[in-house]
């Protein structure tokens, strides 16, 4: 029996382990897949090789050392610099990106964004960033601290911190029409990504206000939908993304749009 598993830092909310497991049943594919709370992101590979997995999803915060440590990295990973994706291949271990595809897939029949502002710099903002300049797609990625910006700064786009967003822009001059958040901030806390001064200018029926963040409203959520914005949460994504890995993990056998459909079931 094959064992799968997702490794991050919280993980006891991730429901990776629920939509693989009810795809594993459905197309009756003798594997398990399971959790790992994985507190020295040295040991994600060392763990990988222990576990013997044939594959495993990389969660918070875990993408970027992810990609540094596989034997090699295929497809949009490579310009996006983090991997969600581990695939055993003989004694190599194998990094993909399916995060960016599988959130421009849940764009789809929404929106065709125009201008886009990015909250967050890590690995999940990395992804997004990328498949939506892979679109031409106008977006500035706006973030706390500076540091993580600079990885973004020096591919060309157009980033700030909090606080230059304070001192160059007035909100309201850009018509951002999707904002999305990819801060880890309401994944386990009641913060909103961006202080409300900022954030409530930019809300308004033109907008739809996209969290990464699934099974719970967010408070960025919450306020965007006060605010008359219309809201989308991480669920598609998780989906998505999930589905893109297993096409991965089960070697490209099962049809994609089948399992899209039983992992769509698998979470209520
Ligand atoms: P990272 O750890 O790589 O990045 C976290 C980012 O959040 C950093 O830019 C950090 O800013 C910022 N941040 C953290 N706390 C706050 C805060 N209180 N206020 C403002 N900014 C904050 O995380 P990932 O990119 O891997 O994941 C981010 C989120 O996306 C997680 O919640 C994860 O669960 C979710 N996710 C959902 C997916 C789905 O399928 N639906 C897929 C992938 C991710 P700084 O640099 O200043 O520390």
């Amino acid at each position: 029996m094959h064992q799968y598993a997702v490794f991050g830092n919280p993980i006891t909310h991730s429901k990776s382990p629920l939509l693989h497991n009810y795809l594993f049943l459905s197309l009756a594919i003798p594997a398990f897949y399971g959790r790992y709370h994985l507190f020295k992101e040295s040991e994600l590979v060392e763990s990988f090789k222990r576990l013997n997995l044939a594959g495993a999803n990389v969660t918070i915060p875990f993408k970027e050392v992810a990609f540094l440590q596989c034997d090699e990295v295929r497809g949009i990973a490579r310009q996006i610099g983090s991997v969600n994706t581990l695939v055993r291949e003989g004694n190599r271990i194998i990094g993909y990106n399916t995060d960016a595809e599988g959130f421009m897939q849940t764009l789809e029949g929404k929106i065709q964004p125009k201008s886009v502002l990015l909250l967050g710099a890590g690995g999940t903002a990395r992804a997004i960033a990328s498949i939506l300049a892979s679109y031409q797609i106008p977006l500035l990625v706006l973030n706390r601290s500076a540091k993580r910006l600079e990885s973004f700064t020096l591919k060309g786009y157009e980033s700030a911190t909090h606080e230059d967003f304070t001192r160059f822009l007035h909100p309201r001059e850009r018509a951002f029409d999707l904002i999305i958040n990819t801060t880890s901030a309401g994944l386990s806390d009641d913060l909103l990504p961006l202080d409300s001064a900022l954030l409530t200018p930019l809300l308004h029926a033109g907008v739809l206000a996209y969290d990464v963040i699934y099974g719970r409203e967010t408070p960025f959520l919450a306020h965007a939908r006060a605010n008359g914005a219309r809201t989308l949460d991480g669920r598609e994504m998780l989906i998505e993304q999930a589905a893109l890995s297993s096409f991965y993990f089960n070697d490209r056998v099962h049809d994609l749009g089948r399992i899209r459909e039983l992992m769509h079931r698998a979470l209520p």
